[in-house]
């Protein structure tokens, strides 16, 4: 098909900077860019028909790290990096809620618990809760875990659990038609369905091949995440992950962001159901992939968990179950670099991607400055 002089003339002509990938770090990166460059004309473009990767798949947790995960990553990172890790996920969720308020989003500081069933790893993590709260006090000015007795009702977990009272939930849904409601208000444009399958950069231009058409634009931002080795060379492996969710519940008692199983697992209340994802260790190499879809052996552990752990003593049904792809890596930093002249990226947000990614595409956007 040829498009036509109008069509190829108000959307792919004489474009300033275009975007690939419309999650949470292309639309901010958008925002940024409209910011600074009032005139410009700003395209994004998404292969799904709604952003099809991890912004409208998760969880809708605002965390910044449970108690045990942050003493694992001490083991792979300096205690500096950990620091700089927590505060700059706690300034990008601030971000966020400033960026899109927290009634558009349904912020709710309903706190984090962790809990355990491994007397053991529950007392080698207590061990260190003191020396972690004094590792974070100058970004919070106080503890940020605290011990707490057993009250949810939960079987087979330890009668103490951690709780985080800064951790808070959102509605992920509502978080990515505010921000797409917010680039339409800013005169970007987005299209959806158009996959971008390669390009070249030739003097001060890039010409972007797609699976619909073939244009030029004087800059380009790459915010594909999980999907970035299909365009870039970098180190990002693609993560599926596995959530179900049950129908209403009567009478739930169930309320907060809750991590268990060193946060392999992890559930909230929503809309007085329980939305329930994780399982990867179960089958990490078939994750490890871009391809969504659910498998037996998650789902199947994920629903035996939600009926012997969760809520033992009330008959639950589950209505609906999904994937997501996250770009992960060995290390937890996101990777924000200039790969040539006039070609960006901002990928690899691992699973903190609410956290950090309003930073992300900022700091993704300011390459160019
Ligand atoms: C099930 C699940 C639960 C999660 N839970 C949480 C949580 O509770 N809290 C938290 O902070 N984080 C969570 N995350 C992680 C978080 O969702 C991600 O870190 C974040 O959404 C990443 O945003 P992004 O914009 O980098 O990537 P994405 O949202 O994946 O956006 C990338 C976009 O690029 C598009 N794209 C890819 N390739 C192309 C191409 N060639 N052409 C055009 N478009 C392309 C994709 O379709 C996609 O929409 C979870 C993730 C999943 C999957």
């Amino acid at each position: 098909m040829n498009y036509s002089y109008w069509e190829y003339k108000e959307w792919f002509s004489n474009i300033d900077f275009t975007i690939v990938g419309s999650g949470i770090v292309g639309l901010n990166c958008a925002l940024e860019l409209r910011k600074k460059h009032p005139k410009a004309k700003i395209l994004i473009l998404e292969k799904g028909i709604l952003p099809q990767g991890a912004s409208t798949k998760n969880a809708g947790f605002a965390c910044f790290g449970s108690l045990s995960e942050i003493i694992d990553d001490l083991n792979t990172h300096s205690e500096e990096e950990v620091y700089n890790l927590v505060e700059k996920r706690w300034n990008g969720l601030q971000l966020l809620r400033k960026n899109l308020g927290d009634s558009n989003i349904d912020f709710q500081q309903n706190f984090g618990y962790e809990l355990f069933n491994d007397k053991q790893f529950f007392e080698e993590c207590l061990a260190q809760k003191e020396n972690i709260n004094k590792l974070l006090k100058p970004i919070f000015n106080a503890d940020v875990f605290l011990v707490e007795e057993y009250k949810f009702g939960f079987k087979n977990v330890l009668p103490n659990h951690f709780v985080n009272i800064f951790e808070g939930q959102i509605n992920t849904g509502k978080m990515v038609s505010e921000l797409v409601s917010k680039i339409q208000k800013n005169g970007i444009k987005i299209l959806n369905n158009i996959s971008v399958e390669s390009f070249s950069e030739s003097g001060n231009v890039v010409e972007v091949k797609t699976d619909k058409i073939t244009f030029k634009t004087n800059k380009l931002f790459i915010a594909t995440n999980g999907f970035a080795n299909k365009l870039l060379n970098e180190k990002v492996q693609p993560a599926r992950a596995q959530v179900l969710i049950t129908k209403p519940i009567k009478n739930l008692q169930i309320k907060g962001t809750f991590h268990l199983d060193k946060g392999y697992y992890y559930f909230r209340n929503i809309d007085d159901r329980i939305l329930f994802g994780g399982g990867r260790n179960l089958d990490f190499k078939t994750e490890q992939t871009t391809e969504f879809g659910e498998t037996e052996i998650i789902q199947n552990e994920l629903e035996r968990i939600l009926k012997t752990t969760i809520l033992p003593n009330t008959n639950v049904e589950i209505e609906h179950r999904w994937s997501g792809i996250m770009g992960v890596g060995n290390q937890k930093k996101a990777i924000v670099k200039q790969l040539s002249n006039n070609v960006f990226f901002g990928v690899r947000l691992g699973g903190m991607g609410i956290a950090i990614g309003s930073l992300i595409g900022k700091e993704l956007a300011e390459l160019i400055d």
